[in-house]
């Protein structure tokens, strides 16, 4: 494998440092002798992100604990500052003071039918020299779990996701009065305490069992990358109404900024809830009696999964500090040469859970080198036509903390001003991770195709390319990957810091990362760490320099084309994909309903419950009724043809060497296009959670980091509430109107130009 890396890279040195030749196409957005140039920059960008530098920065920021509130956490933002400065950019720290609890008692102990305490703790390792910082790491905890001190009969509940408790209804299992168990995965972990209080239970454990990140995936940690017995996911459970400080929805975190009380505070969880190892789980499950459970929800401990209610019987106590502490964001900036006002921004946490190498200090080091390689640049003479906006944020891992506080403060500017926000966390060997808004998923595929991987020597675009290939199940999906020309890339919903940009102000976001080779098991845990990252992930930190190169690349390529480089046709492909999963849901809900009345009529669960293992009918639930989804159809189709007649007027103005985009008219079609995202927020905001406003895009209620696509619909229908629906789809269809009306008005300007 060593051998294999090395040999890429060789192949790889010469494509990395080449010139453009010049009969390359245009890039989008550019004039042909305006792009050379671009061209020219953006090679001699890429040959200077250091791997050895990577490292060292790595080493420095992952060397002692540094979540918020810590020490090292400030020593961090500070150092970073020094960093930026010496590179030439304007920078500084902005401060907020944001509620973030620690703990203050933690206990998990088995009362019956035998006697257990768990040790709620991480050893050492001996070979890792960062795992013996016992005083300075913060204990395995859940962030924003309520207080509470609680004793209950102990239920497996699988996952902890709403499916979960449908199935346990079937085999006729309460959660009502019990604590549950529910393993890490299939969702964000503040869904599972949320849930599990809906449904009555009065306190909740998550812990990760090695079936998902342990012996299962192969050697555990110091042997192998996977987690070890006593290894414990820490992470925010705060719901997700809104994101940010829990005491300042929707403001900056300011000094004197108006604050909630603690007890009017809504995204605390209901019910206690605390993340356990696997050593400290596999007594509680033992101990379980009562059905089994069902094959797939069996995890990989050597015991039997029974589901419970027994004699099994828990008491849990969590207590925290709930203090205010003072958070760090670094911001830097490159003015713009040409459109000063107009910002790309692009940014990354440095905060960690505990000495977090991987998350999130391999996505830093890779924005650091980029901001290096800026440096050298603005040395040489370049200048970057937009402002260029780089920020170190902090107190992501408790809930999106510094972004969104910055972005909240600085809501108006960013509105007026911001092209395009960037964002990446982590980052590991593979596969680029691409995601984002639609109305950059073609420029995101240019940027994609001229990087090199830097295993196998093809562009990073292609290697993906043939990823989902292998990976396709339907000839169709591999037809559409072989001839659409586009990638298709994700929608963004919540997990990192893109989410105040994207849901609340309206800023096309892109989230970029490599992974899919490395697997892990130290996520959250002391065991992330310069020994884990440096023996098991990116270890040549070669996929660190490909990450700077890729986002270092987009960031230039924005801040220096003429004309944004926005495409609308995938855009609208996109909306109208959705519009046509939106019909599908509908039908199969209708279907399943029917479906299900008719096998209750028939008897079938009375008769096919086995009498030794019983189980029940699902409750009767009216089927769903037909709604009229004319007006998004209209819409969508209105909107395609916005973005087919945008195309054909950018098509015109490239004409003869695109003259029309060097001209200094274009900056009006700039600010036109400006406002493309922003005319998918609805100043109401989503039912029940006003902070999100996007109505395009927008986390699940019910799933977290799953992105929720015209979610005022899409959760509507999940959630059986048919009049939202059909307010939904009204109000969805007016946004895309809004957004065809500035389409329209971009391409009717950039057709005068072109004139
Ligand atoms: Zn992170």
């Amino acid at each position: 494998m060593r051998q294999l890396r090395l040999l890429a890279l060789l192949a790889a040195a010469p494509l990395v440092l080449a010139a453009a030749p010049a009969t390359e196409p245009a890039l989008s957005g550019f004039s042909d002798a305006s792009s050379r140039v671009e061209r020219d920059w953006e090679a001699k960008f890429r040959a200077i992100p250091d791997p050895a530098n990577m490292r060292e920065y790595m080493k420095r920021l992952s060397a002692r604990p540094h979540h918020v509130g810590s020490p090292y956490d400030k020593d961090n933002a500070e150092w970073i500052l020094s960093k930026f400065k010496e590179w030439g950019f304007d920078a500084r720290i902005e401060t907020f003071d944001v509620l973030f609890p620690t703990p203050k008692e933690r206990r998990v102990e088995m009362i019956a039918p035998t006697k257990f305490v768990a040790t709620l703790a991480e050893p050492p390792v001996a070979v890792d020299p960062t795992s013996n910082q016992q005083s300075e790491q913060l204990p395995t905890y859940n962030a924003y779990s309520i207080d509470g001190d609680v004793t209950g009969r102990l239920v497996y509940v699988n996952y902890g996701v709403p499916e979960d408790y449908d199935r346990l209804q079937r085999l006729g299992v309460s959660v009502k009065g019990a604590i549950v168990i529910a393993r890490y995965g299939h969702s964000w972990r503040g869904i599972k305490p949320k849930v599990a209080g809906e449904h009555g239970a009065i306190g909740c454990l998550i812990y990760s069992d090695p079936r998902d990140d342990g012996y299962f995936d192969g050697k555990t940690f110091p042997e192998g990358p996977s987690r070890p017995e006593a290894g414990v996911q820490r992470g925010s459970v705060m719901d997700t109404l809104y994101v940010g400080d829990p005491l300042t929805p929707g403001v900056g975190a300011t000094k004197d900024a108006k604050r909630l009380a603690l007890k009017d505070v809504e995204v605390i969880t209901k019910i206690p809830v605390l993340p356990i190892s696997y050593g400290d789980a596999a007594p509680l499950l033992k101990a379980l009696d009562g059905p089994m459970a069902p094959p797939e929800w069996r995890g990989a401990l050597p015991s039997p999964y029974h589901l419970g209610p027994g004699a099994a019987e828990v008491h849990l106590v969590v207590k925290a500090n709930w203090d205010i502490k003072p958070i760090y964001d670094v911001i830097a900036r490159i003015p713009g040469s040409v459109y000063p006002d107009e910002w790309v921004v692009r940014g990354n946490h440095h905060d960690a859970w505990v000495n977090g190498a991987e998350d999130p200090i391999s996505g830093q080091v890779a924005l650091l080198e980029e901001a290096r390689a800026y440096g050298e640049l603005l040395k040489q003479g370049w200048r970057p036509k937009r402002t260029i906006v780089y920020c170190a944020w902090d107190a992501e891992e408790p809930g999106l903390l510094g972004s969104t506080e910055w972005g909240e403060t600085h809501a108006e500017e960013l509105s007026k001003h911001a092209v395009a926000y960037l964002n990446s966390d982590s980052n590991g060997r593979g596969y680029l991770d691409m995601s984002g808004s639609h109305t950059l998923e073609s420029f995101f595929n240019d940027v994609a195709r001229d990087i090199t991987d830097p295993e196998s020597g093809v562009s990073v675009w292609r290697r993906l390319q043939l990823r989902l290939i292998a990976d396709a199940k339907t000839p169709e999906e591999r037809k559409e990957l072989r001839e659409r020309g586009d990638l298709r890339i994700g929608a963004l919903g919540f997990g990192s810091d893109f989410t105040v940009f994207l849901d609340r102000i309206g800023v096309p976001c892109l989230s970029l990362g490599f992974g899919g080779e490395d697997d892990g098991g130290i996520y959250h845990s002391i065991y992330d760490d310069f020994y884990w990252y440096t023996h098991f992930s990116d270890t040549t930190f070669v996929y660190g320099r490909a990450l700077a190169q890729t986002t270092g690349t987009a960031v230039m390529r924005l801040a220096g084309a003429e004309l944004l480089p926005f495409r609308f046709t995938n855009f609208a492909d996109t909306v109208n994909r959705y519009l046509g999963e939106l019909q599908k849901l509908l039908k199969g809900e209708q279907d399943e309903a029917r479906e299900r009345d008719l096998e209750i009529e028939e008897g079938l669960f009375a008769a096919t419950s086995d009498p030794r293992a019983p189980t029940f009918a699902p409750p009767s639930e009216a089927a769903p009724p037909h709604l009229n989804f004319a007006p998004l159809e209209n819409t969508a189709e209105a909107l395609t043809r916005s973005a087919q007649r945008y195309d054909k007027a950018v098509a015109a103005a490239r004409a003869n060497g695109g003259a029309v985009l060097a001209s200094e008219s274009v900056k009006a079609v700039n600010a036109t296009l400006l406002g493309v995202e922003r005319a998918t927020l609805d100043p109401a905001g989503l039912p029940r959670r006003p902070w999100f406003k996007n109505l395009l895009y927008a986390p699940g209620l019910y799933t977290g980091y799953e992105v929720r696509t015209i979610p005022m619909v899409r959760e509507a229908l999940e959630q059986r509430k048919w009049d939202e629906a059909e307010e939904g789809i009204v109000r969805t269809a007016k946004v895309l109107d809004n957004v065809a009306a500035v389409i329209d008005r971009a391409s009717s300007e950039l057709e005068n130009l072109a004139r």
